[in-house]
């Protein structure tokens, strides 16, 4: 059995990689952002917990309305439930997730007058609201650096061999000791873009992929430019195909209008 890269790489090569790695992942996705539109860290965290088994593009369509609906904590506690199940319901869950959004307001309104607090220790001990959403919103709505590890995220670390831990908050410590803190929150925007538009779940765009030099997962997916290329996916499909020295011609119309998953 050929050896996990994970157990062969020195601590010091994997960081090396890791961070060209990074630098990569900077110039192939210089558009990366998080992907819920809101203005305050209450609309994050909201938006955060709607995307939950839902596409970010579908909680943006529902936040709108929503917002302007109930823009302080102590509307989600006073919510009608009816209400607020129906205008959340196209993103799926929609009971738990009324639930989980009144409670939270509740929690606010009750232990921190209504605002969210900006530190990792109370965020978690809201209702609604893992590591994962905490790190989102410590990192976007606060600045403080963050490492958010959604499926995208861990799936995309362990097929680097930046690490073979399985465990999300291990995963994150992992991370965190390989990349610089203060990169940690663009960082995590980027792997899930790439995660997103080229290294999918099933079939990664091996063939278009400007990591594939450093991956040592390279081949998982088409390796040969036209089939891979077809794997591209998102507005700026035709520049990640150039950025891999792919022809962009290659990357059919539909893929540069797909919804990202
Ligand atoms: S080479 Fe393949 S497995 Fe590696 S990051 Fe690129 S798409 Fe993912």
């Amino acid at each position: 059995m050929t050896p996990s890269p994970v157990r062969t790489e020195t601590d010091l090569g994997r960081k090396r990689r890791a961070r060209r790695m990074a630098r990569l992942l900077a110039e192939t996705h210089p558009d990366a952002h998080c992907e819920l539109d809101h203005d305050t860290p209450l609309q994050l965290a909201v938006a955060t917990i709607l995307s939950a088994q839902c596409t970010d593009k579908r909680v943006n369509e529902v936040t709108p309305k929503l917002f302007a609906r109930y823009p302080t904590a102590a509307d989600y506690a006073g919510a009608d439930r009816g209400e607020l199940e129906e205008l959340i319901r196209p993103t799926g869950f929609f009971r738990n997730k009324a639930d989980s959004l009144i409670r939270l307001g509740q929690g606010l309104v009750e232990r921190h007058d209504g605002e969210v607090p900006g530190r990792l220790v109370e965020l978690v001990k809201l209702p609604g609201i893992g590591r994962k959403t905490a790190n989102v919103i410590l990192g976007n709505a606060f600045d403080v650096p963050g490492i958010t590890v959604d499926t995208h995220f861990q799936r995309l670390v362990r097929r680097w061999a930046w690490t073979d831990e399985s465990d999300p908050v291990k995963i994150e410590h992992a991370i965190g000791a390989l990349i610089e803190r203060r990169d940690w929150t663009m960082l995590s925007h980027r792997v899930i873009f790439h995660g997103r538009r080229v290294c999918h779940a099933r079939k990664p765009a091996c063939g278009a992929c400007t990591l594939a030099p450093l991956c040592p997962s390279y081949g998982t997916g088409p390796t040969e430019a036209a089939a891979a290329a077809k794997l591209l996916k998102g507005p700026r499909a035709r520049e990640l195909a150039v950025q891999a020295g792919v022809d962009p011609e290659l990357v059919p119309a539909q893929a540069v209008v797909a919804e990202v998953p």
